[in-house]
């Protein structure tokens, strides 16, 4: 898929990088090629739209499908665990 028109960096390694720049796991480089590319692409543009859709839904059912009371149980594990942690790194460290 192309528009066609020339671009400084081929539809195929921006359409390859766009999962991981909707996620903001591209370098600051990467991130102004694809930026620069998709203004000036619509293809490529709606690869884009598309990539952020994809993740939004993934994020909305992931957080309506998941088990009723199980966040809330690990949630207080993980508080619990942090706790644990911090005392154990202020108060309770025999090599300090
Ligand atoms: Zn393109």
């Amino acid at each position: 898929m192309s528009c066609g028109r020339p671009h400084a960096t081929p539809c195929t390694e921006i359409v390859a990088l766009l999962s991981a720049y909707v996620d903001g796991e591209v370098g600051a480089q990467e991130y102004h090629l694809i930026s620069v590319h998709i203004t000036e692409c619509p293809p490529c543009e709606q690869q884009e739209q598309a990539q952020r859709t994809v993740k939004a839904l993934i994020v909305r059912a992931a957080t309506a499908t998941g088990a009723p009371g199980a966040p809330v149980s690990l949630h207080a594990r993980i508080r619990a665990q942090l706790t644990l942690d911090g005392l154990a790194g202020s108060d309770s460290d025999p090599a300090q």
